[in-house]
């Protein structure tokens, strides 16, 4: 590994400022994959600047919703009562991703910014149009079992690897940044990009901004919410497909539905063409076979991937079946 330098900011502000006039320097959150990849001579910053400690509250905002500080560990968002109650699948979804020791240590912010676990990503003798612009992409003929059926491009079929992103594109998060030009919020479906010509520009964040908390809006029917995951193993495995999913069923026809999938895309996969379909139908099988079908009619597989597609369509509608049985329980 390069050597580099480490500061520790007092506060965003001063992180920031040392960013902005420091080239090639990077922030460090727990829970983002850096340090790994700069132990493979992927990632070169010449400084880190570490964040970790900022922002680490959670707290409830006026109209119900919550905000949640980047720098909060995962343990803590899990584990926390108004999430458990009020935004369950947030919960579940981050308790399914990785161990109890990297969850207490990971944070929110770093987890937005995990990048993909392609293994030609990780191969500098491979190509790789992430890693290295128009250098090609070994992914596409080779062996792409974990790759994305959904939203991929001739450029780079990755996947993107969080489970806690999926169930906040659920939820509809917002995402509050802070840099020299000041602060903005995106929208969580935005935030992350489609590879399209340029799979080395991951997401909307601008060089030298500084993730410093998401919001999740009030939502009363995410109480009946879930997140399933499948995989190849029970632990230490990132997804095949996962699904997150929030339903409310009135008068016997569907009031609200959110559905959002994990290890399809090159962003957490918010399935509207589904939502669509289903709002005001009746919660049936049926009705849910023909949303995954909707969904996934633009999927493409590769050589290894394509069980992925009829997968990610029983995931959804094991999801919503379960949540139909389960509605109005906490
Ligand atoms: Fe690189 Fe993307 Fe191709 Fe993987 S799929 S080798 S990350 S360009």
């Amino acid at each position: 590994m390069k050597n580099f330098a480490y500061s520790r900011a007092e506060n965003a502000d001063a992180a920031i400022q040392f960013v902005a006039r420091n080239a090639n320097t990077k922030f460090l959150g727990g829970g983002t994959n850096l340090v790994d990849l700069m132990r493979e001579n992927i990632e070169q910053p010449d400084a880190l600047v570490d964040v970790t400690h900022l922002s680490n509250q959670i707290s409830e905002l006026a109209d119900g919703g919550v905000r949640i500080g980047a720098a909060v560990k995962n343990t803590a968002v899990a584990n926390h009562q108004l999430i458990r109650e009020r935004f369950p699948v947030l919960s579940q979804a981050i308790l399914f991703g990785a161990s109890g020791q990297i969850r207490n240590m990971a944070t929110v912010g770093g987890n937005l910014l995990q990048r993909t676990r392609c293994y030609y990503f990780y191969d500098d003798a491979a190509h790789c149009n992430k890693r290295k612009p128009a250098s090609g992409c070994d992914a596409i003929g080779g062996f792409n079992r974990i790759h994305a059926i959904l939203g991929a491009s001739d450029a780079c079929i990755a996947t993107h690897p969080s489970d806690m992103c999926v169930a906040l594109a659920a939820l509809d998060a917002k995402i509050f940044v802070e840099g020299v030009e000041g602060k903005r919020e995106i929208n969580f479906n935005d935030f992350h990009r489609l590879p399209g010509h340029t799979p080395d520009i991951e997401t909307e964040l601008q060089a030298g901004e500084l993730i410093t908390a998401i919001e999740i809006p009030k939502n009363d029917f995410a109480v009946n919410s879930l997140y399933r995951k499948v995989r190849d193993r029970a632990s230490y495995a990132f997804a095949l497909v996962s699904a997150a999913a929030a339903l409310e069923v009135e008068n016997n026809a569907i009031k609200n539905v959110s559905i959002a999938l994990g290890g399809v895309a090159h962003k957490p996969w918010r399935a509207f063409e589904a939502e669509s379909f289903l709002k005001g139908k009746a919660a049936t099988e049926e009705n849910f076979r023909q949303a995954a079908a909707a969904e996934l009619k633009n999927a493409k597989g590769f050589e290894y991937n394509s069980f992925k597609i009829e997968l990610a369509k029983r995931t959804i509608l094991s999801v919503l079946s379960e949540l139909t049985e389960n509605r109005g329980a906490k």
